[in-house]
């Protein structure tokens, strides 16, 4: 092994228990979005006991955070994640079904290992820095809500990024890749129509419709389709239908919109488009309209040169280091899935490796291979927060396997792997990787100076919410 990743590897063995231990903790704690009190709080203990300095209640957050250390330029950001999702406790380890709390929340993404990964990834740079002298700043961001509230598309609105000359951050996974996809852009919108209610058979020249107004809004908008670039998505449901009773009319309804695609430019143009349908059929209806927008999320772009960093940096710190347990428990996990699907997954990832590894894949439920880079150009059909960061800064996202190959994102199977040495190991060899990328970056400037080049080429940010928009916090 070359001497930063054995550095690199040396630091992090050293905390190796505070982190597994950490990231058990607040698997156990399995806090929900913007409630992640006592994970965030554990966090911060960490961060603080290592010297860094933390503020707390970014862009009136109260469990989001940044620990600093080091001081001027550049700064190297982190970003961690905490958040656990609903109805998927689980037992550790357990590839029966049993929630260790009925009904429970549970982390079924394995943001408990996310959070410490990118902690222990900034410790670890941090150790470097003190003990060779490097300047400039290592900054890790607690981000919360991920999966239900999005909270960094506030932190980035509000300008909590802009410090960041290159931002890393990881994924838990069922492989070992840099993501070289974009993912989508997305807003979601409420149009709400209010008309007149009247007897429909008694008096139907006092009534003016809501309903009436969906569906003409509903009818235009499916035209406006033929007429939309065609990686474009556009969705709608009834959030309100105005009543059940076919003979009042309908005074209040309610729809709601998500509108995708590839750039959150492309999603902003056609968003002006849908309102000015909605405004069209409230004009048609004799009724008024209130649109509000209730979630924007950019687009992810991958930077190439910090993305070809971390290649490099996984490649020579290694993937997890899993033992002979580790693939006999990951074959529990993958045995609760059906083996067509464990085929199709062996196919897919034989695809992005060579034919050569598709009979590996087939038969080792975990993987410890580092996938080749690659920049493909269908983007992944999902939307995350991590695309607002990406507008501010130059930033470069990993995977590392934490669970056995297939296993179904957002499931109680997932949160029982997140729960023990599976996808503590992954977790390891993700922080090693950032940390050995952020001291490569802070060695050598011309990195961050090529990779911001690059990143002034993309289109400026436009962050999609409104600038008077607050969190969804639950007082
Ligand atoms: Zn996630």
């Amino acid at each position: 092994m070359e001497k930063l990743a054995q550095k690199i590897a040396q630091y992090v063995r050293k905390n190796e228990e505070k982190y597994t231990d950490l990231s058990r903790k607040i698997w156990e704690y399995a806090e929900l979005a913007f409630r992640e009190e006592k994970s965030a709080a554990a966090l911060i203990d960490l961060m603080k006991d290592e010297g860094f300095s933390v503020e707390t209640d970014l862009a009136g957050i109260p469990t989001a955070f940044v620990a600093r250390y080091g001081s001027g330029k550049p700064v190297i950001g982190f970003l961690g994640e905490y958040d656990a999702l609903p109805s998927l406790s689980q037992k550790a380890g357990s590839a029966v079904r049993e929630p260790l709390i009925p009904d429970g929340a549970g982390h079924g993404c394995g943001h408990n290992l996310l959070g410490v990964g990118a902690a222990a990834a900034a410790i670890a740079a941090k150790d470097y820095m003190k003990e060779y002298g490097l300047s400039g700043t290592v900054a890790f961001y607690g981000c919360p809500a991920e999966e239900n509230g999005s909270a960094k598309i506030y932190m980035a609105r509000d300008g909590v990024f802009n410090e960041v000359d290159g931002a890393f951050t990881w994924h838990p996974g069922g492989n070992n890749s840099i993501m070289g996809e974009h993912s989508l852009a997305a807003v979601s919108v409420l149009y709400s129509f209010k008309g007149r209610a009247t007897h429909a058979a008694g008096q139907p020249h006092l009534g003016r419709s809501a309903l009436d107004a969906c569906e003409l809004m509903n009818v235009g908008v499916n035209y406006m389709r033929e007429h939309m670039i065609p990686e474009a998505r556009v969705h709608y449901a009834y959030r309100d239908a105005g009543g059940g009773a076919p003979n009042v009319v309908q005074d209040h309804a309610t729809l709601y919109y998500y509108i995708r695609a590839p750039k959150i430019s492309q999603v902003l143009e056609l968003q002006k488009r849908v309102d000015n349908i909605a405004r069209g059929a409230a004009l048609m209806t004799e009724t008024t309209l209130s649109i509000e927008v209730t979630s924007g999320l950019c687009d992810y772009i991958p930077n190439r040169t910090l993305s070809k960093l971390l290649h490099e940096s996984f490649t020579a710190t290694g993937a997890p280091e899993f033992d002979d347990q580790d693939f006999a428990l990951a074959r529990t996990f993958w045995e609760t899935y059906p083996e067509k699907e464990r085929e199709a997954k062996a196919r897919s990832y034989g695809a992005k490796c060579g034919e050569e590894y598709v009979e590996r894949f087939r038969t080792q439920p975990l993987e410890d291979v580092i996938f080749p880079l690659q920049f493909p150009a269908t983007p992944l059909y999902g939307s995350t927060d991590v695309g607002d960061v990406s507008y501010v800064c130059p930033t470069a996202w990993l995977n590392a396997a934490t669970y056995a190959m297939g296993t179904a994102g957002h499931s109680w199977q997932l949160a029982a792997q997140s729960g023990c040495s599976i996808g503590e190991k992954g977790m390891l060899a993700a922080a090693k990787a950032m940390a050995h990328a952020a001291v490569r970056a802070l060695q050598d400037p011309q990195i961050i100076e090529r990779a911001k080049e690059e990143h002034q080429k993309n289109e400026p940010y436009q962050c999609a919410i409104p600038d008077d928009m607050m969190p969804p916090i639950e007082k």
